[in-house]
């Protein structure tokens, strides 16, 4: 089945410790890139295309959901009903299609609609964005711009349908007749509920929605020939239905990779994995189209399970709908297959390895774009200006494109002076890191949640019977020592102190150890003086707003932003319940201040959280305006 159970993770973002096909392009365009976006997740300016490729692909799939007859002609496309108000949008009153032609004419008298709402969205989400290109706008993308590219996926699956015809409908079509769509994970439609992977998580739902009652809307168990209409409907590919929240992902049997696909073709028996791209194929992000296909056809082989209906990849394929192009890729074989679960197995390895410690971080090693010098990749990161792998001016441009303009004349060094972390702030560098910490350690080793809602393992270490402090996994499966422990005093080294909801925390990963207590002589931090704070002081290098809806269906909101204080960087998050109008106003640029920030950890790094009652942000200066003229609220 194309989507899986998440064994590991929660629902606020993607987790930084599996291994996905677009960390894979990362890691292959450079390790070290990688390190800094993925990891780090200091990210670049959002452009246009990076926001109409997701609305695009959500509103073709949304078409090659209809059932072309099932309403008027001249009736709304489902997608912009759902989204204007949402009740099984099927009011009857079409016919059902004769020929391809008529398939076709429904589809198109959809388009103008989608394509509009595409612009629409796309306006809101381009000025939502805290951190865009300077010198890009959302009015470059025009209407008829999104339609043609509506127009030549549409074109691109007709093309599906009309070999599905001539074909007969393919192995599947007496089970198709017998009993509608034969696969365990159906084809979404919009005339049938949505599934969820984790359907006893979606408020009002009831696990019945897993094994959605299959209609009886293909009668006829005759061999008369194939229809267009039973073609459209045999060939309609999987694809990642938008009325879904939770992750439509497939999960590696060992948690270590995951991905999700856009786009499934099943109809022939055996499947082609496809890739929607909303450009035409000649950027130098086209670059990674294999390696993105390779792994998704390898992880989508390595989930089969028995009650998969298609056990084989016959075709990878990127749909360029900016050239109405299909990029044929060539598959791994199986020997090749073979290979790359040992070779994927450890680039995942080195990326769980890379963290704090800049000797752990991954080598520079850019390569080049489609037809482009390896120089270009570098002038694309957004990471150069900490790199120093680059060019003294390729970073100064770099650190230039991240300046405010009263600082763009200033070399590295006098930036650097200026960034001095002031009074009551420390430098990034000093901010409390690992500790060795000893006591009895108690309590049952997990399973709890973590605040990403992510199932880890934890227990509690205490030194009396009024000193304890809750040890928890950094992330789901770093630390699996404590599993057989038995009760007695240990010494755990290189833990990473945290603090979650006021109360001191220890946090595992692969670099903590445990020994018995006594057999080792090290300092050892007591549990009331764990530091859990800290005061930073720097400028803003990269800011993101994620917004979703978590497995049960509630929305949330992370707000991001790195501080640089002239040599290191660091992630200060802030959830919804704490997001306040200054940090929703801060941008890159500006100066600040951040106190009693809670110190915690992500993938191995250290990351600051606002706390709404013990964190305090200043915006120190803004470029466009004096600080004194700057208003109370982010004053
Ligand atoms: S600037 Fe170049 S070498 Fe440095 S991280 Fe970026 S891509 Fe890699």
């Amino acid at each position: 089945m194309p989507v899986g159970m998440p064994p590991l993770g929660g629902p606020v973002g993607r987790s930084r410790m599996r291994l996905s096909a677009s960390g894979l392009v990362s890691w292959e365009r450079c390790s070290r890139q990688w390190f800094h976006r993925t990891k780090q997740g200091l990210s670049g300016p959002i452009n246009p295309e990076m926001i109409l490729g997701i609305i695009v692909e959500d509103a073709l799939v949304s078409l090659l959901m209809e059932d072309p007859g099932d309403r008027a002609l001249d009736a709304k496309p489902c997608w912009i009903e759902w989204q204007d108000d949402y009740s099984k949008p099927n009011d009857g009153g079409g016919e059902e299609p004769e020929s391809l032609q008529d398939i076709e004419q429904y589809l198109l008298a959809r388009i103008p609609a989608c394509a509009a709402k595409v612009i629409e969205l796309g306006a809101k989400k381009w000025k939502e964005a805290p951190f865009r290109s300077p010198e890009r706008d959302w009015s470059e993308k025009s209407q008829d711009y999104v339609e043609a590219l509506l127009l030549a996926g549409i074109e691109l699956q007709l093309e599906e349908v009309e070999k599905c015809h001539a074909a007969g409908g393919g192995p599947h079509l007496s089970k198709w007749r017998e009993n509608g769509d034969p696969h365990f994970v159906r084809a979404p439609r919009w005339c049938e509920e949505p599934r969820f992977p984790i359907p006893e998580k979606v408020p009002g739902n009831s696990l019945k929605l897993a094994a959605i009652k299959i209609s009886e809307e293909t009668q006829s168990k005759d061999e008369s020939e194939i229809t267009w209409f039973e073609a459209w409907k045999i060939a309609r590919p999987w694809v990642k239905d938008p009325r879904v929240w939770q992750p439509q992902r497939l999960y590696h049997p060992d948690g270590w990779a995951a991905g999700e696909l856009d786009m499934l073709l099943r109809w022939q028996g055996k499947a082609t994995v496809v890739d929607i791209k909303s450009g035409d194929g000649s950027s130098g992000w086209s670059t990674g189209l294999a390696s993105q296909l390779q792994f998704y056809q390898w992880l989508y082989l390595r989930t089969r399970t028995e009650e998969s209906l298609i056990s084989e990849v016959e075709g990878i394929e990127g749909w360029y709908l900016g050239s109405k192009d299909r990029h044929e890729i060539d598959i791994w074989s199986a020997e090749e297959l073979i290979q790359k679960d040992e070779e994927l197995h450890s680039i995942w390895q080195a990326m769980t390895n890379a963290d704090g410690d800049k000797e752990t971080w991954p080598e520079a090693n850019p390569s080049a774009w489609k037809g482009e010098s390896v120089e270009e990749t570098c002038k694309r990161c957004h990471a150069r200006f900490i790199c120093d792998f680059v060019s003294e001016e390729l970073s100064q441009e770099g650190l230039i494109a991240i300046l405010p303009p009263r600082m763009k004349e200033l070399s590295r060094q006098q930036v650097q002076e200026k960034l001095q972390a002031r009074e009551p702030a420390s430098p990034i560098s000093v901010i409390p890191n690992r500790v060795n910490v000893e006591g009895r350690i108690s309590g049952k080793w997990g399973p709890m949640s973590n605040h990403f809602g992510e199932p880890v393992h934890g227990a509690v270490l205490s030194t009396g019977a009024k000193s304890s402090v809750v040890v928890e996994e950094m992330a789901p499966g770093t630390f699996l020592e404590l599993k057989d422990l038995a009760d007695g005093n240990w010494l755990i080294k290189n833990a990473a102190p945290g603090v979650w909801r006021n109360s001191s925390r220890i946090y595992l990963d692969s670099r903590s150890s445990l020994v018995k207590s006594g057999e080792e002589d090290v300092e050892v931090t007591r549990i009331g003086l764990l530091p859990t704070r800290a005061n930073v002081d720097g400028l803003v290098v990269s800011r993101r707003t994620a917004k979703g809806i978590r497995i049960d269906g509630k929305p949330w909101t992370m707000m991001t932003c790195h501080l640089w204080d002239g040599n290191h960087t660091i992630e200060v998050v802030v959830f919804g319940w704490g997001v306040t109008e200054t940090f929703a106003d801060i941008t890159v640029g500006d100066r600040v201040l951040l106190t009693g920030a809670e110190l915690g950890w992500r993938a191995g790094l250290p990351q600051l959280r606002i706390s709404p009652r013990n964190s305090r942000i200043e915006v120190r200066s803004r470029d466009w305006q004096p600080m004194d003229e700057l208003p109370d609220s982010i004053q």
